[in-house]
């Protein structure tokens, strides 16, 4: 576990994180069962530009799920902070935080202390972000598109190429 201890996880603690299928598949490859972790949030219950996924008859973000406290699923308490324990990993707007990607804006009212610079690898890390959401979009088209009944989250994570087709 790693990353950023210059408070006490108030990101972690605050947002919800929408994804795409490439932040999933990376999270999932590395042993986490995106049916443990996901949350699916209703169109409208948060601020995103993310393409939204038609799991029944209704729409929904892919997201972190979130604990009780409002905690991210992957946050964990030490020495009473909370760390990440997918870092490395993580989302890209864990990493551009408070730079919103998903909006191209600065989050206002930001909670974090630590000066935001835009680097050579946020640079990066937001092209391969864009060209992830465009991807993402393009997935979503077809899969809400889409004539068949089946629609489970399971489904389109298959879909999606997420986990395998088995
Ligand atoms: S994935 Fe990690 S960095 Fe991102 S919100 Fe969750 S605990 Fe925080
Ligand atoms: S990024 Fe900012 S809000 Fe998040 S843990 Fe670090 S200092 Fe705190």
């Amino acid at each position: 576990m790693d990353g950023c201890t210059s408070c006490d996880g108030r990101c972690c603690a605050r947002y919800h994180v929408t994804l795409t299928h490439s932040e999933v598949r990376r999270i999932t490859h590395c042993g986490h069962d995106p049916l443990e972790y996901l949350a699916w949030l209703p169109v409208g219950s948060v601020k995103t530009n993310h393409p939204d996924i038609r799991l029944g008859t209704t729409y929904h973000y892919m997201a972190l799920k979130r604990h009780a406290d409002g905690r991210c699923v992957f946050a964990q308490v030490v020495d009473a902070g909370l760390r990440c324990s997918i870092h490395g990993i993580h989302p890209n707007s864990c990493s551009m935080y408070p730079m919103d990607p998903h909006r191209a804006m600065m989050r206002l009212r930001p909670i974090c202390a630590v000066e935001w610079t835009f680097d050579k690898s946020k640079e990066q890390l937001n092209i391969e972000d864009m060209r992830a959401r465009m991807e993402y979009s393009e997935i979503a088209q077809m899969w809400n598109s889409r004539k068949r009944k089946k629609r489970s989250a399971r489904d389109f994570l298959k879909f999606a190429g997420i986990v395998d087709m088995g």
